[in-house]
């Protein structure tokens, strides 16, 4: 195969791919929801998400994305130093991006900052957005898809603490964030916490936290304890599917850090919503694939 016939063959896998998380949901965050689902004793609750889930089933009959936003599209990229294609990735990620819009089709989101127009495409300056990570000697790549909608955006917070104010006021800044927003983020939420030294360094480690499977756990043995920790508080709040009160407020909290200044402790926070669409694909150097979010996907 020619290099432009594997350009066209990963395009259209990652068209497919990217169209296809818009309507189903990844197996982890299904699993998560239909034990909440059957844990909920409040009917209202209850009513609530039995809904969610004729939702989903029906977003996958009648093959259409799973909520009206369909978000901005980004990708999280671990690239082997050795893929064959790691120079034409930023460019086939856009061309997928502008494929699954036309396909599924997802609706137009991207807005030019400044010009203040919808571009039409979900393409435009640094959109969609990509993020890297590359692993030399390696010569597949893993890509994260994540469809970012305004709601489950909108409570994203970072700051930068005073050394002083340690774990607690990171857990302060958690309970801070998702008591005042957390609402608009169609909960149950998969929160995510970057801790770092900085504002943007804990930010990006946040959002890369909710790729994380729902139930998963940092390496860390406190970062895991603290984990459980904040999950448990944060449902004690009684935020409930869709903020309509109920046992659970989050499908969970994924904590990801890095090590830090010592004068600075950084804190950021994301939010995934029920509607938690992300995938996560592995692509060999042959351009084979396997698809590790969602069980039995075909594309
Ligand atoms: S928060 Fe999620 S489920 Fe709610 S409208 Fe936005 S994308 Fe859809």
């Amino acid at each position: 195969m020619s290099q432009e016939q594997d350009v066209q063959r990963l395009t259209d896998t990652m068209a497919k791919f990217t169209a296809y998380i818009g309507k189903h949901l990844p197996t982890d965050v299904e699993a998560k929801l239909k034990e909440l689902r059957e844990k909920e004793t409040k009917p209202l609750a209850k009513a609530v998400f039995m809904s969610m889930a004729e939702n989903q089933e029906a977003a996958a009959r009648l093959d259409r994305p799973s909520c009206q936003d369909t978000g901005m599209i980004q990708y999280f990229i671990t690239a082997g130093a050795k893929f064959p294609l790691l120079g034409e990735l930023e460019e086939i990620l856009r061309e997928a991006t502008l494929e699954a819009t036309r396909k599924a089709p997802l609706r137009h989101n991207t807005v030019e900052t400044f010009d203040e127009k919808n571009t039409g495409t979900n393409t435009g300056t640094r959109s969609p957005w990509l993020d890297w990570e590359i692993v030399p000697g390696d010569d597949g790549a893993t890509i994260d898809v994540y469809m970012a909608g305004g709601g489950c955006t909108l409570p994203g917070a970072a700051t930068v603490l005073m050394p002083g104010q340690g774990y607690e006021g990171v857990a302060d800044f958690v309970f801070d964030v998702i008591s005042s927003r957390g609402v608009n983020a169609c909960p149950p939420l998969l929160v995510g916490v970057g801790v770092s030294t900085a504002a943007e360094t804990a930010a990006r480690l946040s959002k890369k936290a909710l790729m994380r499977p729902v139930d998963s756990h940092a390496h860390h043995p406190n970062a895991a304890k603290m984990e459980d920790l904040l999950e448990e508080g944060l449902n004690e709040l009684g935020i409930g599917p869709q903020g309509l009160s109920g046992t659970a407020s989050v499908m969970g909290v994924n904590i990801e850090s890095s090590a830090r200044h010592p004068s600075t402790i950084g804190v950021a926070v994301s939010t995934g919503c029920w509607a938690h669409r992300r995938g996560r694909i592995r692509i060999n150097a042959d351009l084979s694939y396997e698809i590790v979010s969602h069980q039995g996907a075909v594309l």
